[in-house]
């Protein structure tokens, strides 16, 4: 068995390929899509394997797990993600760590966002998260409440938002995730002729190990690749 920065290597290789190759797909040079490089099922030796390879952004989905790594890897330059939902009782510790909240879920964590902004006085890079699917157990703005919400978003003084997140539904496989992310370029279009002063919309954070290609052929900007970086592949 390859050592696990081999197989790491190696991953990285083959997911940054198929990166460009999707990107060139949808016009578009392979520097226009981010890697996040999720580390949720990993710990700091893949997460200084991964660095060593070139990665630079890395995402985490429990708040509890990104302190942790942060504190432990400080020698790193490292930008982190949180991509999993914040509760608000940890917005004041989590907030400072990141470049970019990719789960801007509510109003009310944005409000709790903003509010530490105003009090430390730093703006903080936010993600509006659409739960595209509409599944109950998801967390997220319902497509529909989008338009509607930022109007109060933009008001957020301290809150800077860059775009939109999704993730596909669970069931239907590669055809309903294409479909969901088309829907989510659509909402970006809508979105992006109500005009709404402040609010940024170029980011599209959608894609992950099983569906990063559908997702870029529909216009993200930045995909959360976890397991395929991990796993012993065959090919
Ligand atoms: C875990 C996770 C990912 C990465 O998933 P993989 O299928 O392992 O690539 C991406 N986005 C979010 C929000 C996640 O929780």
């Amino acid at each position: 068995m390859p050592p696990f920065e081999e197989i790491i290597r190696r991953n990285l290789d083959s997911i940054r390929r198929r990166i460009a190759e999707a990107a060139e797909r949808s016009g578009r040079a392979a520097d226009a899509v981010r890697l996040i490089a999720v580390t949720k099922y990993v710990g700091l030796d893949e997460i200084r394997a991964l660095h060593a390879a070139g990665c630079r952004d890395f995402g985490e989905s429990r708040p509890q797990d990104l302190w942790e790594k942060v504190e432990m890897l400080r020698d790193l330059p490292l930008n982190w993600h949180l991509i999993g939902h914040l509760q608000r009782n940890k917005v004041r510790r989590t907030l400072p760590l990141v470049s970019l909240l990719h789960s801007g879920d509510s109003l009310a964590v944005l409000e709790a966002v903003n509010r530490l902004g105003g009090e430390i006085d730093r703006h903080f890079n936010v993600l509006i998260e659409v739960n595209i699917s509409g599944d109950e157990n998801k967390h997220g703005f319902r497509a529909a409440e989008v338009a509607e919400a930022l109007p109060r978003i933009a008001e957020m003084n301290n809150v800077s938002v860059k775009g939109l997140m999704a993730m596909a539904s669970r069931e239907g496989g590669i055809a309903q995730a294409r479909k969901d992310f088309e829907n989510v370029r659509a909402l970006r279009e809508r979105l992006v002729e109500q005009d709404v002063k402040r609010i940024g919309l170029s980011e599209l954070s959608m894609g992950m190990s099983d569906d990063f290609e559908a997702a870029i052929e529909q216009g993200a900007t930045m995909v959360r690749i976890g397991s395929a970086l991990f796993e012993e592949s065959t090919a």
